[in-house]
């Protein structure tokens, strides 16, 4: 499927809708979730156009791969939660549950987790 340039996500990149920055560098960028699902709940994101991480890991260079996850662990620790754990989550596709096709990683922490997946599959 074709990158959408208009999905959410690339919004924000192009400073078209505000976000509440954590963290930028050269490559990513990461801000809280609208929505947050913990106490702590921050996106993290390429700068690159790519819809998930089947398009990532194919077509991002080793340099934009390294500082996005380099950029996980950062945020982590800026937030504070990297002393009491925390959780990186990415969904992929229709069956990962994706709703925004920009490729993003989850960052939960502030509170027990709880197991990863709650509720039954149908
Ligand atoms: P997904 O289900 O695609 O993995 O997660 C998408 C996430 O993006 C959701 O947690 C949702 O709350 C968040 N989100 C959707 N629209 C916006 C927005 O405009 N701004 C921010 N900061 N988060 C958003």
């Amino acid at each position: 499927m074709a990158y959408d340039p208009n999905n959410i996500f690339a919004r924000i990149l192009r400073g078209e809708i505000p976000c509440n920055k954590v963290y930028e560098d050269d490559h990513t960028l990461a801000f809280h979730d609208i929505h947050p699902q913990a106490p702590v709940h921050v996106l993290v994101i390429p700068k690159g156009a790519y819809e998930s991480m089947n398009d990532f890991s194919e077509r991002a260079s080793d340099a934009e791969i390294a500082a996005l996850f380099r950029a996980v662990r950062k945020v982590a620790g800026m937030v504070g939660v990297d002393a009491e754990g925390w959780r990186m989550l990415a969904n992929v596709g229709a069956n990962g549950g994706q709703e925004v096709p920009h490729l993003h990683l989850h960052v939960f922490g502030g509170r027990r987790l709880g197991p990863m997946l709650t509720k039954p599959v149908a």
